[in-house]
């Protein structure tokens, strides 16, 4: 590279920018599910300039534009190798801009437990993850489902504007009034559209809430997932609900079964009511169900043992018996992925499909399947793990939650939207990112709309 123009692109931005011979470059060059890369900048941007220099030198010196802000990609795609990667870590305030209307804005490079622990001060949260570590910027903006979601919705839901730079270097701030489109766009379809760097929510008024984790007996699956599910259909909205089948992982972690859950509201009795049946749904083996601060709620990313997920997704109408015959038939079989299901429904179910980008709205569950694999494993040898791990479970969903999908070849894109909000995604594309500039992502190819005759 061009010793003299990468000074004086130093030189001209606020922000660092952090070469391979930097001492920060080995922590920085490295994302959850991607331990090989090897970008050659990382540039920690601190202004909307900055930003707009980054995609400039990019450009000019034909590296490839990776965005990162907490770096949970399931993708790997927020470094790169030999490209720049422009990092959101500096954008990571919390403020409340008006505490009268619950009006929030958050960093994109902030992460969730930290803008969970900032909102606690003020006696608000946000429906967002269940992972502290999780940031701001990818999960916003794939929809966001968390423990919150039957109550409040997506964490889109919440979102009232964005701010942003473009591939042309516009600083823009999108709401429902400027660039609606935009904002259409932004609110499931990922990293497509410019750099993010905040998002204006409007906050819900949660200190506390009850939740945490129950075990059954193992040997019980099948029926404790069907009485799960058949329970969450007539739940409170208040109850928001994750099924964990785990296959079990080595030695000293065997196969398990748990349900983890989260009560929206501090109402300790009503609370009880709303949980007391999952605790009847099997052979109980443990339990720590409490009342606590909504950010506890928030667990820290599992570690990382040297493994990357390899993960995929789906919705489903109706947990049915076919559904989980295929779950029972395969738990504990070599192979077999972590199934996580999430209970819908609720608020996420009232939000007209075509309203954001995130169409999936008419769906009891959203399923999660996570394989475990060397960080080493050949990407040959990942997509066939991909296909054997979902293979028994993707003929019974449709669709698939974006962020969830750690494949973004053009298949896996197409299966993450219906075809006519995916056409849509394509014309915004073209209006903003005609050349696809940000193309590591689950990557939209901009379709320009057909000019009247
Ligand atoms: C342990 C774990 C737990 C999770 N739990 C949940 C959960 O409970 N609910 C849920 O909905 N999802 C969950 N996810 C999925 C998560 O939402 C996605 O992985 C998300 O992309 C992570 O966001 P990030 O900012 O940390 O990732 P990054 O790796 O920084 O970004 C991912 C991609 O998003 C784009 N992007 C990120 N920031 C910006 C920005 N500011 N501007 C433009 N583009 C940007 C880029 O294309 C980037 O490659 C979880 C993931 C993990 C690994």
């Amino acid at each position: 590279m061009d010793q003299l123009a990468l000074a004086s692109f130093a030189n001209r931005i606020a922000g660092e920018v952090i070469a391979p011979d930097h001492a920060a470059y080995d922590d920085l060059r490295t994302i959850v599910n991607r331990k090989d890369a090897r970008p050659s900048l990382i540039v920690q941007v601190r202004t909307h300039d900055d930003i707009a220099a980054a995609i400039r030198f990019s450009a000019e010196h034909q590296l490839r534009l990776a965005v990162r802000s907490g770096g949970h990609g399931l993708t790997g795609l927020a470094t790169n190798d030999g490209g720049l990667v422009i990092d959101l870590s500096h954008f990571d305030s919390v403020e409340v801009l008006d505490a009268s209307s619950q009006l929030v804005r958050i960093g994109a490079g902030a992460t969730w437990g930290n803008a969970a622990k900032a909102l606690a001060a003020h006696g608000l949260a946000i429906s967002s993850g269940d992972t502290q570590s999780v940031g701001v910027g990818g999960l916003t903006l794939g929809g966001g489902i968390g423990w919150l979601v039957r109550k409040y919705g997506l964490t889109i839901d919440s979102l009232v504007a964005a701010e942003m730079v473009t591939a042309d270097g516009r600083a823009l701030r999108v709401s429902a009034d400027e660039h609606p489109d935009l904002f259409w766009a932004l609110r499931g379809g990922g990293g497509n559209f410019g750099v993010v760097t905040s998002f204006d929510f409007r906050a819900q008024a949660i200190s506390s809430v009850t939740g945490g984790m129950i075990i059954y007996d193992v040997a019980e699956l099948g029926s404790v997932l069907t009485k799960w599910a058949t329970y969450m259909r007539t739940a409170p909205e208040e109850l928001s609900s994750t099924f964990v089948a785990f296959p079990g992982f080595g030695p000293n972690m065997p196969p398990q079964i748990f349900v983890l859950v989260c009560y929206a509201g501090a109402d300790e009795a009503a609370a009880n009511d709303a949980i007391g049946p999952l605790l009847q749904l099997g052979a109980v083996v443990q339990q720590n169900i409490a009342l606590k601060p909504y950010h506890m709620m928030l667990e820290e990313a599992p570690p990382a043992m040297g493994v990357r997920m390899v993960s995929e997704s789906g919705y489903i109408k109706s947990l049915d018996e076919d559904v989980i015959g295929v779950i029972t038939a395969n738990h504990g079989r070599a192979g077999t992925p972590v199934i996580q299901i999430r209970s819908l429904g609720g608020a996420l179910r009232r939000v007209d499909p075509a309203a954001t980008a995130y169409a999936w709205r008419d769906y009891e569950a959203a399923f999660w399947s996570v394989a475990l694999v060397p960080n080493d494993t050949p990407q040959e040898q990942i997509e066939q793990i991909r296909q054997n791990a979902w293979r028994a479970l993707k003929p019974l969903t449709t669709g698939a939650y974006m962020n969830f999908l750690s494949d973004a070849g053009e298949s896996s894109v197409r299966d993450a939207y219906p075809p006519d909000t995916y056409n849509r995604l394509a014309r915004v594309k073209a209006l903003y990112d005609p050349a696809n500039v940000f193309n590591q992502n689950h990557n939209i190819q901009p379709v320009p709309a057909l000019q009247p005759e």
